[in-house]
């Protein structure tokens, strides 16, 4: 039988594992503390509306499905951000596979792609995400700008990879220096798992 609620979903290295890019505090505090965070919110707001059903209360819906939206959204952003990243030297450089062909015909090079990714993630307007995304409707990569959990999303695209531009996600290591943290987070990325998330989905 299905889960009623969200689990904290482990995290797949050890906090020390993406130094000297990210760092073990600051990977820990965003896991333990932020992402931790939004699934308990997202959990308990499950609970009170089912306990307001079960009793016949009346809850302020508009305000609940927001608070509910960022939270759900939180966690799954999260859920996927881990995943894409990987240690150094394990992670990073340039991708291969059907994800780097996909790459260089959507956006005519890698060097292109990675401009136009950090572009979308430093112009997140205060606390968002990048993601890239594939639509089986146009068989295209599309990059798309989150605000906070939920603004600005294409609802049916698949989410491949997502970078995380809440200050939280880099302020103890960079301070408000969103552009170094990109810089850096480049030699993160989890290739192999972005090209698992694209083969699942993308058309032949
Ligand atoms: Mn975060």
């Amino acid at each position: 039988m299905a889960k009623k609620y969200y689990e904290l979903p482990p995290l797949p290295y050890t906090y020390e594992a993406l130094e000297p890019y990210i760092s073990r505090e600051q990977l820990r505090i965003h896991y333990e503390i932020h992402h931790k965070g939004y699934v308990n919110g997202a959990n308990n707001i499950l609970k009170m509306l089912d306990d307001a059903r079960a009793e016949g209360k009346p809850v302020d819906v508009k305000a609940v499905l927001k608070a509910l939206s960022f939270n759900i959204g939180g966690h799954i952003l999260h859920s996927i951000f881990w995943a894409n990243m990987a240690p150094p030297g394990k992670g990073g450089g340039t991708p291969g596979g059907l994800i780097g062909d996909r790459i260089v015909e959507n956006f005519g090079s890698f060097e292109r792609f990675k401009q136009e990714f950090t572009e979308a993630a430093l112009s997140v307007e205060g606390s968002g995400w990048a993601a890239l995304t594939y639509c089986r409707g146009t068989d295209r990569l599309i990059i798309m700008q989150v605000e906070k959990h939920n603004m600005n999303v294409y609802p049916a695209f698949q989410i491949l990879m997502v970078v995380d531009v809440f200050e939280h996600a880099y302020y103890i290591d960079y301070k408000n220096d969103r552009k170094k943290y990109l810089e850096n987070w480049w030699n993160l990325v989890n290739w192999g798992e972005v090209e698992n998330r694209l083969s699942k989905v993308i058309q032949r």
